[in-house]
């Protein structure tokens, strides 16, 4: 028999299942969510919003040392009282507001329990979660997933960085359409979103900038396509020579 051989594209899946394994292998187990509770995951779901988990665990700090972290402890505490202690996460006076309107939605209509929501199923309870003052998608979907164990993936800014970089996501897809592309290609298992979440965050972080892709050093580095198979607009400069979007 002769003929050439035909060189098999990998399928999105396929190619998402080798980034798990290869960022699992150079990074480990990432241990999240950093909390010590699943009250502390919902706070930190809430406090990280546009700011860094740094200063959100500032907060949670504060909260900590004032035995704020409690729901009930937190839904007798003064506004004024959490807004001074969530103070170094940002947007204090809001943020401060959501979790206060949280402890008091969840008692009416949980009666303060957490595992009700969840019991509800996927959909219903995000749609409640995102019918919340405050809560948006990637907040919801962090509670789902790291204070529910629900398999619902995380696809923030530096899961769709990552993944448009590679040519998997469109550059300019949204929250949704990154979600519902790895909903598409990855089985509904929320101990792997948990950790490949994690894992891309920790490249983004390390590796994976905004404005730089130091990609000679990144364990995602091989599984870049050629400089000649980019065809997008370069507006990033990659330390491997090659171009991409941000
Ligand atoms: S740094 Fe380069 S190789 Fe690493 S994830 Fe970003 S684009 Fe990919």
């Amino acid at each position: 028999m002769g003929g050439a051989a035909v060189q098999r594209v990998a399928e999105p899946g396929e190619v998402l299942h080798r980034f798990y394994a290869t960022l699992l292998k150079s990074f480990g187990p990432q241990g999240w969510w950093p909390a010590r509770t699943r009250w502390e995951v919902v706070w930190g779901a809430i406090l990280t919003q546009n700011t860094t988990w740094r200063n959100a665990a500032l907060a949670l700090k504060n909260l900590r040392r004032a035995g704020l972290l409690a729901r009930r402890a937190l839904q007798r505490a003064s506004l004024r009282e959490i807004e001074l202690h969530v103070r170094p996460a940002g947007f204090y006076r809001q943020k401060a507001r959501t979790l206060r309107y949280f402890t008091g939605w969840i008692e009416n209509a949980h009666g303060g329990s957490l595992s009700s929501i969840f019991r509800q199923g996927v959909q219903r309870a995000r749609a409640q979660l995102l019918a919340l003052k405050g809560i948006g998608p990637e907040t919801a979907d962090a509670i789902l997933l790291y204070a529910g164990q629900q398999p619902v993936f995380v696809a923030d800014a530096y899961t769709r960085r990552i993944l448009s970089r590679h040519q998997l996501l469109p550059p300019a897809a949204g929250y949704a359409a990154a979600q519902r592309f790895l909903h598409q290609h990855l089985p509904p298992d929320a101990p792997l979103f948990n950790e490949f979440h994690a894992l891309l965050v920790e490249t983004a972080k390390r590796f994976c900038h905004r404005n730089v892709a130091h990609c000679e050093q990144c364990p995602l580095g091989p599984f870049l396509e050629k400089p000649n198979d980019h065809s997008r607009k370069p507006t990033v400069t990659m330390s491997c020579g090659l171009s991409t979007v941000s």
